[in-house]
């Protein structure tokens, strides 16, 4: 794997990103729990392993106290049990605090604590003597996301007295009352809309995080929204992009709108996550797709899952038939209303429901640290008439899973020449090998699926020493 920090490109002499001797003790304990087939100590031992490996996203030279962050952050790192920056938290964190501040454009793979690193970022620019005036902005695709980020700065910054976060999702604010925070999350509509009604007053915003940055500039509705909030706010903003995937074409208008950024980037080879081992399943025929899913969830006896589809009316169809075969199954898009959709993701991150099918809403930034299946019903398509694969929804959808150093499975269903050529076609842009399964034996996709779900992060396959549980490429 190419090495991230050496991928940094300065427009201009800038911030020194030099990596200090790492000097901290580290027991790391993985945030969020174990996952719920490893034992705790299992991946205490692992995770320390990771973040040791320098080959690994996990691995940073650096650590938090180095990056000279405000005692009440170290604490509230502490509470969440980060011992150690990830690449992205130890290479980016000192970008945004240069001083003058700079923009960045970050990108790093699902899971390796991109929303931490720019969550330090903004708290550390934040002057808490002033906890009614709106001076950080994050914004996010969807209502759950910004709920989850919102979140975490909470917890991060549990210690920072005076610290007041918004949520401009919708429902989320009292109607018509003034925005009384330091920082604001929310997605563009809503945040347009209280900017436009004069609840949010963005003169003091010292900063802007974009996340899921790539999906909010290019797509239509999204990206003219953000640069219609852009257009609003001080001309000095320091503007802070992050995601897993940078398409090229997207970066012309991330240039626009955060001029001679600070660019971390990933070459195409390093987006996927090694502990996610990804499978495809050949069916016979879309209609068999449903029972071969049926017969998947027989071995699906610990973690939990997200079944991908590409219409709201086919994860309600799903979900009803699924309940009527007697599995407990939710569903979640955006016909729901928004309490609904904040009560149903609730009940998946408590392990209260296990088994969440959804459309693409989902597919970005979602941290549930238990999932350890993701399937694609639906190979993930973009353009007219859904004319060509999504390489990008593919990589977040996957990423649902094998969060900060765990194992999962994803398992992408295909049945006919289109589905299968679109499939192979996101397999070649991040030199994926699929492991095939075969819906005639059963006994070796048990075989084949348990063996990952069921051994720990150790053997991930980051390590090149470790025992690679991952089947033979078909
Ligand atoms: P990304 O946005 O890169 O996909 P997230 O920010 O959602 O990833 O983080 C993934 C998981 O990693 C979260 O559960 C988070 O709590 C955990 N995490 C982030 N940074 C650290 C760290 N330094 N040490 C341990 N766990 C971390
Ligand atoms: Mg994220």
């Amino acid at each position: 794997m190419a090495d991230l920090a050496s991928r940094v490109t300065q427009p201009a002499p800038a911030a020194d990103s030099t990596p200090a001797p790492d000097a901290a003790e580290n027991s790391g304990t993985a945030a969020g729990g174990p996952g719920l087939w490893d034992s705790e100590a299992n991946v205490q031992v692992a995770l320390t392993d990771l973040q040791s490996d320098e080959s690994t996203p996990f691995y940073s030279a650096t650590t938090f106290e180095d990056l000279k962050l405000s005692p009440e952050l170290l604490q509230g790192l502490l509470a969440l049990g980060f011992h150690k920056p990830s690449k992205i938290q130890g290479t980016g964190i000192p970008i945004m605090l240069s001083d003058p501040p700079q923009h960045l454009l970050a990108q790093s793979q699902s899971g390796t604590g991109k929303t931490a690193a720019f969550s330090i970022g903004l708290l550390s620019r934040i002057d808490l003597s002033e906890p009614d005036v709106p001076q950080a902005l994050a914004l996010a695709p969807s209502r759950e996301l910004a709920r989850q980020i919102e979140d975490v700065i909470r917890a991060i910054g549990h210690f920072c007295t005076g610290l007041k976060i918004a949520a401009a999702v919708p429902g989320g604010l009292a109607r018509g009352e003034p925005v009384k925070a330091n920082v604001v999350v929310g997605t563009p509509g809503t945040v347009l809309d209280i900017i436009k009604r004069r609840q949010l007053n963005p003169s003091k915003l010292k900063v802007l995080v974009i996340d899921e940055a790539d999906n909010m500039l290019d797509e239509q509705g999204l990206g003219d929204q953000c640069m219609r909030i852009k257009g609003v706010l001080p001309k000095s903003i320091q503007v802070l992009l992050f995601s897993a995937t940078f398409p090229d074409k997207v970066m012309r208008y991330a240039d626009m709108f955060a001029p001679k950024a600070v660019k971390m980037t990933l070459a195409s080879s390093d987006q996927t996550v090694k502990g996610i081992s990804q499978m495809y399943m050949d069916c016979p025929s879309e209609n068999e797709k449903y029972s071969i899913l049926c017969k998947l969830y027989g071995l699906m006896t610990v973690g939990s899952s997200v079944i991908f589809v590409k219409t709201r009316e086919s994860a309600s169809e799903i979900q009803r038939r699924m309940e009527a075969d007697g599995h407990r199954v939710s569903a979640l898009h955006g016909a729901f209303e928004g309490s609904e959709r904040d009560a149903l993701l609730q009940d998946f991150r408590t392990g209260k429901s296990k088994v969440l099918i959804t459309t693409n809403v989902l597919a970005r930034g979602i941290d549930v640290s238990s999932v350890s299946m993701v399937i694609n019903y639906d190979i993930p398509m973009k353009g007219r008439g859904d004319s060509e694969p999504d390489p990008e929804t593919y990589l977040h959808r996957i990423g649902r899973t094998g969060r900060f150093g765990r194992i999962g499975v994803s398992i992408s269903f295909v049945y006919d020449k289109k589905s299968f050529t679109a499939l192979s076609s996101i397999a070649n842009k991040y030199g994926i090998d699929l492991v095939q399964l075969s819906p005639d034996d059963w006994d070796d996709t048990e075989k084949r699926v348990q063996t990952v779900i069921k051994s720990n992060r150790a053997q991930a396959g980051y390590a090149p020493s470790a025992t690679d549980p991952q089947a033979t490429p078909a």
